[in-house]
């Protein structure tokens, strides 16, 4: 536990904060960073084959152990932190045999973690928690994947007794900026099955995401001076207003829906009385259900232009990514291996739904089929971010656990 506890606040420490504004891949050199010290640390446990590629992506493999075929499976994690708040001079604290109180985070006391606030903490009563001092966040999103990752491949190394296949370890990077899969090479990679470590406490597996589409709407009005403007300005402001009078808010809108509900959300507009444009993010678990909520904007548009038949407004839909659970129908191994892992490892798996996408939903579009397990995260993106030592530990069983299920089938590689 002492060599998890230290790898995790070794990474913690490297500032790998991903910038929105940056022009190169990736895009802080702190992640560049944390690769070459993690692809040095993998050379250290005997993985020659350890390297960071142009793009900052590490991959190793840890070698089968087993003499028949078995499919090579990944084990991912990001190794960049959200931009949303600081992640430079991570001082990590830790609280050993937590006595169940609130925690008033030393380098800013407003920040307080609140048990009434946060039931998961108080459950945590006798283990060791890790905290920020309250001025950054701690980014257990996703280096506590990392060191989960470190740490398994470290036990399976060290023990060649527990038979399995070959495992790759793969990093990457600006997952946080939607860019986590951009240059990973999925031939490169050769793996049948991928496992991101990328979930928030213990026990969970995410098989099922949001499928997701953009949809920008370009209201087209006639501009004039106003001062001649009578019978002749069609104002594009107006009719944007009357367009999102006109979508639903009880319903399908992500303030009044959860579970398994979908939505329409507007998130953005900018324009002038000439031409106003409206992003419009579509969710909703069942992909087909996509069209119907395209179609519903295109309703709501033809009601608006019947009014002003002058104007124009045109929507147009783009994919984002889509549900992980269309792509793992054709594996089902994927769940049902990390659930029998998570069993063996003393854990009641829970396979849980996520309302947005991961890498893995990119993954799984792109033909690798892979779910998301608990690595203990806590409110992350934020300075009450907080991890706990034995959620980490627990999630190092499964992955050795899993590693061992998937070396007992004899499919091909
Ligand atoms: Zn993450």
């Amino acid at each position: 536990m002492n060599s998890l506890l230290d790898r995790f606040c070794r990474y913690v420490r490297v500032s790998t904060q991903a910038d929105e504004s940056a022009r190169t891949y990736p895009s802080s050199p702190g992640q560049l960073e944390l690769g070459r010290l993690l692809t040095e640390e993998l050379r250290g446990l005997g993985l020659q084959d350890a390297q960071q590629d142009e793009h900052g992506i590490v991959l190793a493999t840890v070698p089968a152990t087993v003499d028949h075929a078995t499919p090579t499976i990944a084990w991912i994690a990001h190794l960049d932190t959200s931009p949303e708040t600081s992640g430079h001079n991570v001082q990590p604290i830790i609280h050993a045999n937590y006595d169940g109180r609130d925690i008033i985070l030393p380098g800013d006391p407003s920040k307080v973690l609140r048990t009434a606030e946060c039931p998961e903490l108080l459950a945590q009563k006798g283990k060791t928690i890790i905290t920020t001092d309250g001025t950054t966040l701690l980014g257990s999103d996703d280096k506590a994947g990392v060191a989960v990752i470190m740490e398994a491949a470290a036990t399976l190394l060290a023990r060649p007794e527990i038979p399995h296949g070959p495992i790759r370890l793969c990093f990457t990077c600006d997952e946080e900026i939607g860019h986590g899969v951009d240059h990973l090479d999925l031939q490169k990679l050769g793996a049948t099955v991928g496992y991101t470590l990328d979930g928030g406490g213990v026990g969970e597996i995410d098989g099922e995401t949001f499928s997701a589409d953009l949809a920008v709407v370009t209201i087209t009005g006639t501009n004039i001076h106003p001062s001649i403007a009578k019978g002749r300005m069609v104002n594009a402001i107006r009719l944007a207003g009357l367009f999102l009078e006109r979508l639903p808010r009880q319903v399908l809108s992500p303030e009044t829906t959860a579970d398994r509900e979908g939505f329409l959300h507007p998130y953005r507009i900018e324009g002038g009385v000439a031409e106003v444009t409206i992003r419009i993010l579509l969710r909703d678990f069942d992909t087909a259900r996509l069209a119907d909520r395209a179609e519903l904007l295109r309703t709501v548009a033809r009601t608006v232009l019947a009014d002003y038949p002058t104007a124009r407004i045109d929507v147009s839909v783009t994919a984002q990514y889509r549900n992980m659970a269309d792509g793992l129908k054709k594996e089902p191994r994927a769940l049902a291996f990390a659930q029998e892992a998570m069993r063996r490892a003393g854990v009641e798996p829970k396979l849980t739904i996520v309302r947005g996408g991961t890498d893995g939903s990119r993954l799984t579009e792109l033909g690798l089929p892979t779910p998301n397990l608990s690595t203990g995260e806590h409110n992350i993106h934020s300075p009450l971010e907080w991890t706990c030592l034995e959620e980490m530990a627990t999630a190092v069983r499964v992955l050795v656990e899993l590693a061992r299920v998937w070396g007992e089938t004899s499919a091909p590689r």
